[in-house]
Protein backbone atom coordinates (compact mmCIF):
# COMPACT_ATOMS: atom_id res chain seq x y z
CA UNK A 1 0.00 0.00 0.00
CA UNK A 2 1.55 3.28 -1.03
CA UNK A 3 1.96 6.02 1.90
CA UNK A 4 -0.72 8.34 0.25
CA UNK A 5 -3.34 5.51 0.23
CA UNK A 6 -2.52 4.55 4.30
CA UNK A 7 -2.84 8.30 5.28
CA UNK A 8 -6.21 8.21 3.71
CA UNK A 9 -7.57 5.42 4.79
CA UNK A 10 -6.32 6.18 8.40
CA UNK A 11 -7.74 9.98 8.38
CA UNK A 12 -11.10 9.44 5.48
CA UNK A 13 -14.63 8.86 6.98
CA UNK A 14 -16.12 9.04 3.10
CA UNK A 15 -15.79 6.98 0.25
CA UNK A 16 -12.06 5.80 -0.83
CA UNK A 17 -11.20 4.66 -4.45
CA UNK A 18 -7.83 3.80 -5.28
CA UNK A 19 -6.11 4.14 -9.07
CA UNK A 20 -7.75 1.23 -10.53
CA UNK A 21 -10.58 1.00 -8.82
CA UNK A 22 -11.86 4.75 -9.71
CA UNK A 23 -14.78 4.77 -12.11
CA UNK A 24 -13.60 6.70 -15.98
CA UNK A 25 -16.52 9.20 -15.00
CA UNK A 26 -14.67 10.46 -11.92
CA UNK A 27 -11.66 11.35 -14.27
CA UNK A 28 -13.32 13.48 -16.70
CA UNK A 29 -15.42 16.60 -17.65
CA UNK A 30 -18.97 16.46 -19.29
CA UNK A 31 -17.88 16.15 -22.60
CA UNK A 32 -16.19 12.80 -21.58
CA UNK A 33 -13.53 13.14 -24.65
CA UNK A 34 -10.40 13.50 -22.67
CA UNK A 35 -10.02 10.79 -19.69
CA UNK A 36 -7.19 11.71 -16.63
CA UNK A 37 -5.73 9.54 -14.18
CA UNK A 38 -5.73 9.68 -10.18
CA UNK A 39 -4.52 7.97 -7.51
CA UNK A 40 -6.76 8.48 -5.52
CA UNK A 41 -10.99 9.33 -5.14
CA UNK A 42 -12.11 10.99 -1.88
CA UNK A 43 -16.47 11.63 -1.85
CA UNK A 44 -15.64 13.89 1.19
CA UNK A 45 -18.62 13.56 3.74
CA UNK A 46 -18.26 16.74 5.24
CA UNK A 47 -15.65 19.15 6.38
CA UNK A 48 -13.22 17.14 8.24
CA UNK A 49 -12.94 14.29 5.44
CA UNK A 50 -11.94 17.86 3.29
CA UNK A 51 -9.23 19.08 5.37
CA UNK A 52 -8.04 15.82 6.16
CA UNK A 53 -7.42 14.98 2.20
CA UNK A 54 -5.82 18.49 2.33
CA UNK A 55 -3.57 18.15 5.00
CA UNK A 56 -2.25 14.83 3.53
CA UNK A 57 -2.00 16.09 0.31
CA UNK A 58 0.18 19.34 1.32
CA UNK A 59 2.36 16.65 3.38
CA UNK A 60 2.68 14.24 0.17
CA UNK A 61 2.85 16.88 -2.26
CA UNK A 62 0.11 15.24 -4.10
CA UNK A 63 -2.13 17.27 -6.46
CA UNK A 64 -5.73 17.55 -5.90
CA UNK A 65 -8.41 18.11 -8.44
CA UNK A 66 -11.42 19.51 -6.85
CA UNK A 67 -14.84 17.62 -7.79
CA UNK A 68 -17.99 19.18 -7.77
CA UNK A 69 -21.35 17.52 -10.22
CA UNK A 70 -18.49 17.29 -13.28
CA UNK A 71 -20.55 19.41 -15.63
CA UNK A 72 -18.02 22.07 -16.83
CA UNK A 73 -17.00 21.71 -20.36
CA UNK A 74 -13.17 22.86 -20.15
CA UNK A 75 -11.46 19.85 -18.66
CA UNK A 76 -10.95 21.55 -15.68
CA UNK A 77 -12.05 18.18 -13.29
CA UNK A 78 -9.73 15.77 -15.28
CA UNK A 79 -6.62 14.70 -12.98
CA UNK A 80 -2.99 13.83 -14.07
CA UNK A 81 -2.40 11.78 -11.17
CA UNK A 82 -2.85 12.67 -7.54
CA UNK A 83 -6.26 13.04 -5.89
CA UNK A 84 -9.57 13.67 -7.13
CA UNK A 85 -11.40 15.37 -4.12
CA UNK A 86 -15.42 14.96 -4.54
CA UNK A 87 -17.43 17.32 -2.58
CA UNK A 88 -20.91 16.49 -4.81
CA UNK A 89 -22.05 14.73 -1.12
CA UNK A 90 -21.51 17.85 0.96
CA UNK A 91 -25.10 18.93 -0.69
CA UNK A 92 -27.48 20.39 2.60
CA UNK A 93 -29.38 23.57 2.53
CA UNK A 94 -28.28 24.79 5.74
CA UNK A 95 -30.51 28.31 5.86
CA UNK A 96 -32.89 30.34 4.38
CA UNK A 97 -33.01 33.86 6.44
CA UNK A 98 -35.71 36.01 5.08
CA UNK A 99 -34.49 38.78 7.30
CA UNK A 100 -31.31 39.64 5.30
CA UNK A 101 -32.37 37.66 2.21
CA UNK A 102 -30.38 35.01 1.74
CA UNK A 103 -29.65 31.25 1.84
CA UNK A 104 -26.69 29.31 2.76
CA UNK A 105 -25.46 26.32 1.05
CA UNK A 106 -23.00 23.40 1.32
CA UNK A 107 -20.50 23.61 -1.99
CA UNK A 108 -21.90 19.87 -3.35
CA UNK A 109 -26.01 21.74 -3.32
CA UNK A 110 -27.59 21.00 -7.28
CA UNK A 111 -28.64 24.28 -8.70
CA UNK A 112 -32.02 22.36 -9.35
CA UNK A 113 -32.57 21.51 -5.59
CA UNK A 114 -31.72 25.27 -4.65
CA UNK A 115 -34.19 26.80 -7.09
CA UNK A 116 -36.57 24.48 -6.27
CA UNK A 117 -36.11 25.03 -2.61
CA UNK A 118 -36.29 29.37 -2.69
CA UNK A 119 -38.88 29.52 -5.35
CA UNK A 120 -41.39 27.50 -3.03
CA UNK A 121 -40.68 30.19 -0.48
CA UNK A 122 -41.05 33.23 -2.75
CA UNK A 123 -37.43 33.96 -3.55
CA UNK A 124 -35.36 34.48 -6.96
CA UNK A 125 -32.20 32.76 -6.82
CA UNK A 126 -31.46 34.57 -10.45
CA UNK A 127 -28.01 33.35 -11.76
CA UNK A 128 -29.83 30.80 -14.37
CA UNK A 129 -26.99 28.58 -16.32
CA UNK A 130 -28.38 26.13 -18.29
CA UNK A 131 -26.93 23.12 -16.41
CA UNK A 132 -28.81 22.68 -13.62
CA UNK A 133 -27.68 19.71 -12.26
CA UNK A 134 -24.17 21.31 -11.78
CA UNK A 135 -23.15 22.15 -8.25
CA UNK A 136 -23.25 25.83 -6.68
CA UNK A 137 -19.97 24.85 -5.60
CA UNK A 138 -19.00 24.60 -9.39
CA UNK A 139 -21.50 27.82 -10.42
CA UNK A 140 -19.29 29.62 -7.63
CA UNK A 141 -15.99 28.17 -9.00
CA UNK A 142 -16.43 29.14 -12.79
CA UNK A 143 -18.31 32.46 -12.20
CA UNK A 144 -21.05 30.22 -14.04
CA UNK A 145 -23.39 33.13 -16.43
CA UNK A 146 -26.76 32.09 -17.43
CA UNK A 147 -29.46 33.16 -19.66
CA UNK A 148 -30.59 35.74 -16.80
CA UNK A 149 -26.91 37.80 -16.95
CA UNK A 150 -28.45 40.56 -18.65
CA UNK A 151 -30.57 42.00 -15.76
CA UNK A 152 -29.27 39.87 -12.66
CA UNK A 153 -25.69 39.31 -13.66
CA UNK A 154 -23.61 36.05 -12.85
CA UNK A 155 -23.06 34.30 -10.33
CA UNK A 156 -20.20 36.46 -8.54
CA UNK A 157 -23.30 38.99 -7.81
CA UNK A 158 -25.02 37.11 -5.78
CA UNK A 159 -21.93 35.67 -3.72
CA UNK A 160 -21.53 37.51 -0.19
CA UNK A 161 -19.43 35.18 1.98
CA UNK A 162 -17.87 31.72 1.76
CA UNK A 163 -15.71 29.15 3.42
CA UNK A 164 -12.99 27.96 1.98
CA UNK A 165 -10.16 25.38 3.12
CA UNK A 166 -6.39 26.18 1.80
CA UNK A 167 -4.12 23.38 0.68
CA UNK A 168 -2.09 23.52 4.41
CA UNK A 169 -5.75 22.48 5.65
CA UNK A 170 -6.49 25.88 7.00
CA UNK A 171 -10.28 27.06 6.95
CA UNK A 172 -10.68 30.72 5.85
CA UNK A 173 -14.27 32.49 5.93
CA UNK A 174 -14.45 34.92 3.56
CA UNK A 175 -16.86 38.13 3.16
CA UNK A 176 -19.77 38.60 5.26
CA UNK A 177 -23.48 38.56 4.78
CA UNK A 178 -23.99 42.23 3.84
CA UNK A 179 -24.72 43.66 1.01
CA UNK A 180 -21.68 45.83 0.22
CA UNK A 181 -18.17 45.16 1.37
CA UNK A 182 -15.44 47.68 0.65
CA UNK A 183 -13.36 45.92 3.56
CA UNK A 184 -9.67 45.56 2.76
CA UNK A 185 -9.31 42.74 -0.55
CA UNK A 186 -12.69 41.60 -1.50
CA UNK A 187 -10.85 37.92 -1.37
CA UNK A 188 -14.39 36.17 -1.54
CA UNK A 189 -14.95 37.34 -5.14
CA UNK A 190 -10.86 35.98 -5.85
CA UNK A 191 -12.22 32.61 -5.24
CA UNK A 192 -15.03 32.98 -7.86
CA UNK A 193 -14.02 32.08 -10.73
CA UNK A 194 -10.59 29.91 -9.60
CA UNK A 195 -11.91 26.90 -10.86
CA UNK A 196 -10.15 24.82 -7.94
CA UNK A 197 -6.74 26.65 -7.78
CA UNK A 198 -6.81 28.45 -4.61
CA UNK A 199 -8.86 26.62 -2.10
CA UNK A 200 -11.98 24.68 -2.07
CA UNK A 201 -15.21 26.04 -1.06
CA UNK A 202 -16.96 24.17 1.48
CA UNK A 203 -19.52 26.81 2.28
CA UNK A 204 -21.39 29.60 0.71
CA UNK A 205 -23.76 32.53 1.81
CA UNK A 206 -26.18 33.59 -1.38
CA UNK A 207 -28.28 36.48 -2.23
CA UNK A 208 -31.45 36.55 -2.96
CA UNK A 209 -34.37 38.70 -4.29
CA UNK A 210 -38.68 38.35 -4.02
CA UNK A 211 -39.56 36.06 -7.02
CA UNK A 212 -40.76 38.22 -9.62
CA UNK A 213 -44.74 38.59 -10.02
CA UNK A 214 -45.09 37.69 -13.46
CA UNK A 215 -42.69 36.25 -16.41
CA UNK A 216 -43.45 36.58 -19.92
CA UNK A 217 -41.26 35.31 -22.73
CA UNK A 218 -41.12 35.97 -25.90
CA UNK A 219 -39.81 34.20 -29.22
CA UNK A 220 -38.97 37.04 -32.02
CA UNK A 221 -38.64 35.44 -35.28
CA UNK A 222 -36.27 37.05 -38.37
CA UNK A 223 -34.80 36.06 -41.83
CA UNK A 224 -31.65 36.07 -40.88
CA UNK A 225 -28.92 36.12 -38.32
CA UNK A 226 -27.44 39.41 -38.35
CA UNK A 227 -31.21 41.69 -38.24
CA UNK A 228 -32.27 39.26 -35.10
CA UNK A 229 -28.60 40.26 -33.45
CA UNK A 230 -29.03 44.16 -34.71
CA UNK A 231 -32.59 44.04 -32.61
CA UNK A 232 -30.65 43.59 -29.25
CA UNK A 233 -29.05 46.97 -29.47
CA UNK A 234 -32.82 48.10 -30.44
CA UNK A 235 -34.37 46.63 -27.29
CA UNK A 236 -31.85 47.35 -25.23
CA UNK A 237 -31.92 51.55 -25.91
CA UNK A 238 -36.01 51.25 -26.13
CA UNK A 239 -35.74 50.54 -22.51
CA UNK A 240 -37.46 47.42 -21.90
CA UNK A 241 -35.48 45.75 -19.12
CA UNK A 242 -35.43 42.51 -20.59
CA UNK A 243 -34.63 39.66 -18.17
CA UNK A 244 -33.17 37.20 -20.65
CA UNK A 245 -32.29 37.65 -24.57
CA UNK A 246 -31.18 34.83 -26.56
CA UNK A 247 -30.46 34.04 -29.93
CA UNK A 248 -30.07 30.52 -31.87
CA UNK A 249 -30.14 29.90 -35.87
CA UNK A 250 -33.04 27.71 -37.11
CA UNK A 251 -29.84 25.54 -38.75
CA UNK A 252 -29.28 25.26 -35.07
CA UNK A 253 -32.60 25.06 -32.97
CA UNK A 254 -33.59 21.93 -35.31
CA UNK A 255 -30.91 19.92 -33.33
CA UNK A 256 -32.68 20.56 -29.97
CA UNK A 257 -36.14 19.82 -31.81
CA UNK A 258 -34.78 16.80 -32.87
CA UNK A 259 -33.32 15.58 -29.36
CA UNK A 260 -36.45 16.57 -28.01
CA UNK A 261 -39.07 15.61 -30.70
CA UNK A 262 -40.33 19.27 -29.80
CA UNK A 263 -41.11 22.31 -32.43
CA UNK A 264 -39.92 25.85 -32.24
CA UNK A 265 -43.01 28.18 -33.32
CA UNK A 266 -42.44 30.35 -36.79
CA UNK A 267 -40.53 27.60 -38.73
CA UNK A 268 -39.81 29.63 -41.67
CA UNK A 269 -37.54 32.12 -40.00
CA UNK A 270 -33.87 31.68 -40.19
CA UNK A 271 -32.79 32.76 -37.34
CA UNK A 272 -35.26 33.53 -33.65
CA UNK A 273 -34.44 35.51 -30.42
CA UNK A 274 -35.85 34.83 -27.10
CA UNK A 275 -36.51 37.42 -24.94
CA UNK A 276 -37.76 36.60 -21.09
CA UNK A 277 -39.63 39.90 -19.69
CA UNK A 278 -40.21 39.65 -15.64
CA UNK A 279 -41.99 42.14 -12.95
CA UNK A 280 -45.19 43.37 -12.44
CA UNK A 281 -47.83 41.85 -14.87
CA UNK A 282 -49.20 44.91 -15.76
CA UNK A 283 -45.71 46.71 -16.56
CA UNK A 284 -44.41 43.03 -18.11
CA UNK A 285 -47.18 43.31 -20.51
CA UNK A 286 -47.22 46.95 -21.62
CA UNK A 287 -43.10 46.21 -22.02
CA UNK A 288 -44.43 43.30 -23.99
CA UNK A 289 -46.45 45.81 -26.67
CA UNK A 290 -44.12 47.84 -26.93
CA UNK A 291 -40.93 45.36 -27.58
CA UNK A 292 -43.56 43.76 -30.66
CA UNK A 293 -43.74 47.19 -32.19
CA UNK A 294 -40.16 48.38 -31.84
CA UNK A 295 -38.72 45.13 -33.16
CA UNK A 296 -41.44 44.81 -36.24
CA UNK A 297 -40.67 47.84 -37.08
CA UNK A 298 -36.93 46.86 -36.89
CA UNK A 299 -37.33 43.27 -39.24
CA UNK A 300 -38.80 41.20 -37.20
CA UNK A 301 -41.22 38.77 -39.17
CA UNK A 302 -43.21 37.20 -36.06
CA UNK A 303 -43.36 37.82 -32.51
CA UNK A 304 -45.09 35.23 -30.36
CA UNK A 305 -45.86 35.14 -26.74
CA UNK A 306 -45.47 32.04 -24.92
CA UNK A 307 -48.23 32.48 -23.07
CA UNK A 308 -48.93 29.20 -21.85
CA UNK A 309 -46.20 27.87 -19.45
CA UNK A 310 -45.75 24.72 -21.14
CA UNK A 311 -45.01 25.78 -24.11
CA UNK A 312 -42.51 28.66 -22.85
CA UNK A 313 -40.71 25.46 -20.71
CA UNK A 314 -40.72 23.33 -24.13
CA UNK A 315 -39.07 26.71 -25.97
CA UNK A 316 -36.78 27.04 -23.34
CA UNK A 317 -35.99 22.97 -23.04
CA UNK A 318 -35.26 22.98 -26.71
CA UNK A 319 -32.48 25.86 -26.24
CA UNK A 320 -31.30 23.98 -23.27
CA UNK A 321 -30.97 20.80 -25.09
CA UNK A 322 -28.28 21.54 -28.01
CA UNK A 323 -25.45 21.58 -26.25
CA UNK A 324 -27.14 18.08 -25.24
CA UNK A 325 -27.95 17.19 -28.55
CA UNK A 326 -24.57 17.98 -29.90
CA UNK A 327 -22.57 16.07 -27.01
CA UNK A 328 -24.97 13.02 -28.12
CA UNK A 329 -24.25 13.58 -31.82
CA UNK A 330 -20.42 13.10 -32.11
CA UNK A 331 -16.94 14.36 -30.54
CA UNK A 332 -17.19 18.51 -30.23
CA UNK A 333 -15.44 21.07 -28.81
CA UNK A 334 -17.23 23.43 -26.57
CA UNK A 335 -16.58 26.96 -26.86
CA UNK A 336 -17.93 30.31 -25.09
CA UNK A 337 -16.03 33.22 -26.33
CA UNK A 338 -17.93 36.50 -25.69
CA UNK A 339 -17.30 39.87 -27.15
CA UNK A 340 -18.29 43.31 -26.58
CA UNK A 341 -22.60 43.26 -27.49
CA UNK A 342 -22.03 45.62 -30.53
CA UNK A 343 -19.88 42.54 -31.81
CA UNK A 344 -21.30 39.51 -32.04
CA UNK A 345 -22.54 39.74 -35.96
CA UNK A 346 -19.20 40.61 -36.63
CA UNK A 347 -18.17 37.20 -34.35
CA UNK A 348 -20.66 35.38 -35.91
CA UNK A 349 -19.80 36.02 -39.57
CA UNK A 350 -16.21 35.30 -38.83
CA UNK A 351 -17.18 31.60 -37.72
CA UNK A 352 -19.01 30.92 -41.03
CA UNK A 353 -16.23 31.82 -43.02
CA UNK A 354 -13.99 29.72 -41.01
CA UNK A 355 -15.83 27.29 -42.19
CA UNK A 356 -16.53 28.29 -45.53
CA UNK A 357 -12.59 28.15 -46.17
CA UNK A 358 -12.22 24.60 -45.30
CA UNK A 359 -12.58 24.54 -41.54
CA UNK A 360 -15.17 22.62 -39.88
CA UNK A 361 -18.09 22.65 -38.95
CA UNK A 362 -19.34 25.16 -36.12
CA UNK A 363 -22.88 25.70 -34.54
CA UNK A 364 -23.09 29.02 -32.70
CA UNK A 365 -25.96 30.17 -30.56
CA UNK A 366 -25.37 32.12 -27.07
CA UNK A 367 -26.72 34.91 -25.29
CA UNK A 368 -27.18 37.86 -27.65
CA UNK A 369 -28.00 39.92 -24.59
CA UNK A 370 -24.56 40.02 -23.11
CA UNK A 371 -22.30 39.13 -25.95
CA UNK A 372 -21.77 35.52 -24.65
CA UNK A 373 -21.31 33.47 -28.20
CA UNK A 374 -21.70 29.48 -27.44
CA UNK A 375 -19.75 27.18 -30.35
CA UNK A 376 -19.68 24.07 -30.85
CA UNK A 377 -17.22 23.07 -33.01
CA UNK A 378 -18.17 19.88 -34.56
CA UNK A 379 -15.61 16.58 -35.86
CA UNK A 380 -17.79 15.29 -38.32
CA UNK A 381 -15.97 12.94 -40.18
CA UNK A 382 -12.76 14.61 -40.20
CA UNK A 383 -10.36 11.57 -39.40
CA UNK A 384 -9.21 10.94 -35.42
CA UNK A 385 -5.54 11.46 -36.21
CA UNK A 386 -6.26 14.98 -38.27
CA UNK A 387 -8.94 16.11 -35.80
CA UNK A 388 -6.54 17.68 -33.19
CA UNK A 389 -4.29 19.78 -35.58
CA UNK A 390 -7.67 20.91 -36.93
CA UNK A 391 -9.43 21.77 -33.47
CA UNK A 392 -6.16 23.56 -32.61
CA UNK A 393 -5.80 25.82 -35.63
CA UNK A 394 -9.41 26.39 -35.44
CA UNK A 395 -9.32 27.92 -31.91
CA UNK A 396 -6.39 30.05 -32.66
CA UNK A 397 -8.29 31.65 -35.49
CA UNK A 398 -11.28 31.95 -33.25
CA UNK A 399 -9.44 33.28 -30.13
CA UNK A 400 -7.30 35.41 -31.95
CA UNK A 401 -10.53 37.07 -33.46
CA UNK A 402 -12.38 37.54 -30.52
CA UNK A 403 -9.80 39.25 -28.92
CA UNK A 404 -9.48 41.54 -32.39
CA UNK A 405 -12.94 42.26 -31.33
CA UNK A 406 -12.27 43.23 -27.70
CA UNK A 407 -13.38 40.23 -26.00
CA UNK A 408 -12.03 37.01 -24.00
CA UNK A 409 -11.76 33.69 -24.73
CA UNK A 410 -14.63 32.90 -21.83
CA UNK A 411 -17.48 34.22 -20.62
CA UNK A 412 -18.94 31.96 -18.26
CA UNK A 413 -17.33 28.48 -19.00
CA UNK A 414 -13.84 28.91 -17.61
CA UNK A 415 -10.12 28.19 -18.68
CA UNK A 416 -10.07 24.72 -17.71
CA UNK A 417 -7.44 22.79 -19.60
CA UNK A 418 -9.15 23.27 -23.10
CA UNK A 419 -8.51 27.14 -23.44
CA UNK A 420 -5.18 26.92 -20.67
CA UNK A 421 -2.28 28.00 -23.70
CA UNK A 422 -4.43 30.03 -25.40
CA UNK A 423 -5.08 32.05 -22.04
CA UNK A 424 -1.75 32.06 -21.36
CA UNK A 425 -0.68 33.13 -25.00
CA UNK A 426 -3.05 36.17 -24.82
CA UNK A 427 -2.21 37.62 -21.34
CA UNK A 428 0.73 40.21 -20.62
CA UNK A 429 3.38 39.49 -18.59
CA UNK A 430 2.47 41.26 -16.31
CA UNK A 431 -1.15 39.86 -16.01
CA UNK A 432 0.56 36.86 -15.50
CA UNK A 433 2.73 37.43 -12.59
CA UNK A 434 0.07 39.35 -10.70
CA UNK A 435 -2.21 35.29 -11.19
CA UNK A 436 1.01 33.74 -10.52
CA UNK A 437 1.40 36.17 -7.28
CA UNK A 438 -2.34 35.41 -6.09
CA UNK A 439 -1.96 31.74 -6.70
CA UNK A 440 1.28 31.33 -4.72
CA UNK A 441 -0.50 32.79 -1.34
CA UNK A 442 -3.02 30.43 -1.43
CA UNK A 443 -1.03 27.05 -3.05
CA UNK A 444 3.05 27.81 -2.75
CA UNK A 445 3.37 24.60 -4.37
CA UNK A 446 0.95 24.68 -6.96
CA UNK A 447 -0.91 21.76 -6.01
CA UNK A 448 -4.64 22.42 -6.45
CA UNK A 449 -5.92 22.03 -10.00
CA UNK A 450 -2.38 22.15 -10.97
CA UNK A 451 -3.07 22.13 -14.85
CA UNK A 452 -6.00 24.00 -15.03
CA UNK A 453 -6.80 27.49 -15.89
CA UNK A 454 -3.83 29.95 -15.38
CA UNK A 455 -2.11 28.08 -12.20
CA UNK A 456 1.54 27.55 -12.88
C1 LIG B 1 -25.63 21.14 -21.14
C2 LIG B 1 -24.77 22.13 -20.41
C3 LIG B 1 -25.15 23.46 -20.35
C4 LIG B 1 -24.36 24.38 -19.64
N1 LIG B 1 -24.77 25.69 -19.58
C5 LIG B 1 -24.06 26.57 -18.88
C6 LIG B 1 -24.49 27.94 -18.79
O1 LIG B 1 -25.54 28.33 -19.30
N2 LIG B 1 -23.69 28.80 -18.11
C7 LIG B 1 -22.53 28.39 -17.50
O2 LIG B 1 -21.85 29.22 -16.92
N3 LIG B 1 -22.10 27.12 -17.58
C8 LIG B 1 -22.83 26.21 -18.24
N4 LIG B 1 -22.40 24.90 -18.31
C9 LIG B 1 -21.11 24.50 -17.71
C10 LIG B 1 -21.17 23.93 -16.27
O3 LIG B 1 -22.44 23.49 -15.92
C11 LIG B 1 -20.69 25.01 -15.30
O4 LIG B 1 -19.34 25.30 -15.54
C12 LIG B 1 -20.86 24.66 -13.82
O5 LIG B 1 -20.62 25.83 -13.07
C13 LIG B 1 -19.94 23.54 -13.31
O6 LIG B 1 -20.41 23.13 -12.03
P1 LIG B 1 -20.05 21.67 -11.50
O7 LIG B 1 -20.63 21.50 -10.15
O8 LIG B 1 -20.44 20.67 -12.50
O9 LIG B 1 -18.48 21.81 -11.36
P2 LIG B 1 -17.35 20.80 -11.84
O10 LIG B 1 -17.52 20.51 -13.28
O11 LIG B 1 -17.30 19.64 -10.93
O12 LIG B 1 -16.05 21.70 -11.61
C14 LIG B 1 -15.85 22.87 -12.35
C15 LIG B 1 -14.63 23.60 -11.79
O13 LIG B 1 -14.91 24.08 -10.47
C16 LIG B 1 -14.01 23.50 -9.52
N5 LIG B 1 -14.81 23.23 -8.32
C17 LIG B 1 -15.99 22.57 -8.25
N6 LIG B 1 -16.45 22.58 -6.98
C18 LIG B 1 -15.54 23.25 -6.24
C19 LIG B 1 -15.44 23.61 -4.85
N7 LIG B 1 -16.39 23.27 -3.98
N8 LIG B 1 -14.36 24.30 -4.44
C20 LIG B 1 -13.40 24.66 -5.31
N9 LIG B 1 -13.43 24.35 -6.62
C21 LIG B 1 -14.49 23.66 -7.08
C22 LIG B 1 -13.45 22.27 -10.18
O14 LIG B 1 -12.16 21.97 -9.69
C23 LIG B 1 -13.40 22.71 -11.63
O15 LIG B 1 -12.25 23.50 -11.87
C24 LIG B 1 -23.17 23.95 -19.00
C25 LIG B 1 -22.80 22.61 -19.04
C26 LIG B 1 -23.59 21.71 -19.73
C27 LIG B 1 -23.18 20.27 -19.73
Amino acid sequence: MSELETLLRSKIKGQLLFAKEIETKYLTDFVGARVGTADAYVKALDEEDVKNTLVIANSTRTPVVVRGAGTNLTGSTIPEGGIVLDVSGMNRILNLDEETLTVTVEAGVLLKDLIEYVEARGYLYAPDPAEKNASIGGNVSTNAGGMRAVKYGVTRNYVLALDMYKIDGTKVHLGATTYKYSTGLNLQQLLVGSEGTLGVITKIVLKLLPLPEFTLNAVLAYDSLATGIKNVNVIFNSHLDPTAIEFVEKKVIALGEKFLNKQFPCQEAKSYLIVTLDGNKESVYERFEKLKNVVKANGAIDVIPLDDENVAKDIWAVRGAIARAVNASGMWEPVDIVVPINRITDFVSYVDTVTTSGGPRIVAFGHAGDGNVHLCVLKDDIADDLWPKVLHETMEKLYRKSYELGGVISGEHGVGKGKRDFLLQNMTSEQRDLMVGVKKAFDPNNLLNPHSGYAL
